[in-house]
């Protein structure tokens, strides 16, 4: 008989670990040093942007109604006005019939509203024939078109990416406002676990799950903390636990969490603290315990290094995301169609691994002692708790790892 008489939905547990979460708090940090932490602040604009009216090709700046119905066969000819040089302007605005040279990025002048790449044109003694019409705005960057001065250029919540450290550059934010990022302690348990130096004894594993687990948290903006591996054995498991709670802001145990006579960590952290749920109504990942000492949350995840790695990305993330600040973006899915029928049962949130190509996704039916699963797959399917399973054919979306 199942050990696990009453478990939780995951949105439940999800609702449990958000509440659990404490924000961090923010602090400054120099732009060079902002790649991939968590913007604790909305942050402004503090120019104009571009500052000027600007060209984004090599060509010809013209008022674009003169080039209408210009081709090759029949181009418009425009009077050449002589050249902008780069970072400067010229006194002379462009009327009708007239047009002036203009590098990338230099100042578009007075009176015109259009670039004509050179590419599009042909000098022809002091003329120059425009073989392409230009519309209105074509290869120009106008004032302040990109950001306007206190506009928010991005918004707190987001994890800096490569392109918004270009934004951050662009509108002068030197001294970036993020969240602290917080300390998240790993503990691997099992007699049976062995360091990944060793050749494992018969009945031994390697430790797989202190690199999982670090890794997921490294991955999601917190430092990962490695307590080690910790034997059975409830004065390490107590000593070890209480160092973690004192100086982490969460810790995620591994291993230990079913209802078993030997599974120690639900006692441990009730010892310490309380549990507050143990049992998710999850697949792969049902005996996974949450609970806090203190103020700090504390999730015991199951051993099966394929359950924990499920259960840090559907409920682990919240944790996560909670303390760094970082908005929930969403999974990154696509569509694809099943290949396979996937039984499951009622009442239970099942996630099937699939190898997902040209929009087809095939189950790979694994038991979740699997590593290779793992990584043949490239995705997960949800199966939702009220659904006894989907059908071959069935367009289904894919979570991308
Ligand atoms: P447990 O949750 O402690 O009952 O462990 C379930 C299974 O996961 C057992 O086969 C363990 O050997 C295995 N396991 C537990 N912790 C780890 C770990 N850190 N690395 C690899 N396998 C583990
Ligand atoms: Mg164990």
């Amino acid at each position: 008989m199942s050990l696990f008489l009453q478990v939780v939905s995951v949105s439940e547990a999800n609702d449990v670990v958000r509440h659990l979460a404490v924000p961090s708090r923010t602090e400054k940090v120099p732009l060079i040093d902002a790649f991939q932490r968590v913007l604790a602040q909305d942050v402004l604009a503090d120019l104009d942007i571009p500052g000027f009216t600007r060209s984004v090709v090599d060509g010809y700046a013209v008022r674009a109604a003169d080039t209408t119905g210009a081709s090759d066969g029949i181009p418009s000819m425009l009077t050449f006005k002589g050249k902008v040089a780069m970072g400067t302007t010229t006194d002379h605005p462009i009327g009708p019939g007239e047009c002036i040279y203009v590098p990338t990025g230099g100042i578009l002048p007075e009176g015109a509203d259009a670039m004509v790449m050179i590419e599009n044109t042909e000098l022809f003694g002091d003329d120059v024939l425009v073989k392409k019409p230009a519309a209105h705005g074509e290869n120009v960057l106008f004032y302040n078109e990109d950001f306007s001065r206190g506009e928010v250029a991005l918004e707190k919540g987001r994890r800096l990416s490569a392109q918004d450290m270009g934004v951050l550059a662009a509108v002068g934010c030197t001294e970036v406002p993020v969240t602290r990022m917080p300390r998240v302690g790993i503990i691997s348990t099992g007699n049976e676990l062995v360091p990944v130096e060793e050749i494992p004894h018969i009945g031994q594993v390697r430790d797989v799950n202190t690199y999982v687990v670090s890794s997921f948290v490294h991955e999601h903006g917190c430092i990962p903390v490695s307590y080690g591996i910790i034997k059975d054995n409830r004065e390490m498991f107590r000593t070890t636990l209480l160092n973690a709670t004192k100086e982490c802001d969460a810790v995620l145990i591994s291993g230990g969490s079913s209802k078993d006579d030997r599974d120690m960590a639900a006692a441990i952290i009730a010892e310490q603290g309380d549990v507050l749920i143990h049992g998710v109504a999850i697949a792969p990942g049902k005996p996974t315990i949450i609970g806090r000492c203190g103020t700090v949350p504390v999730i015991g995840l199951p051993g099966h290094p394929a359950s924990a790695f499920i259960v840090l990305l559907i409920i682990g993330r919240h944790l996560l995301d909670g303390m760094t600040g970082q908005v929930d973006t969403g999974a990154r899915t696509v569509r694809a169609k099943l290949s396979l029928n996937v039984p499951s049962a009622k009442g239970r949130e099942d996630y099937i691994r699939v190898s997902c190509k040209d929009g087809i996704a095939t189950p790979l039916f694994g038991k979740s002692g699997l590593l290779n699963t793992l990584v043949r797959s490239n995705g997960i399917v949800r199966v939702p708790a009220g659904s006894e399973g989907l059908e071959t054919g069935e367009i289904v979306d894919v979570i991308l790892w």
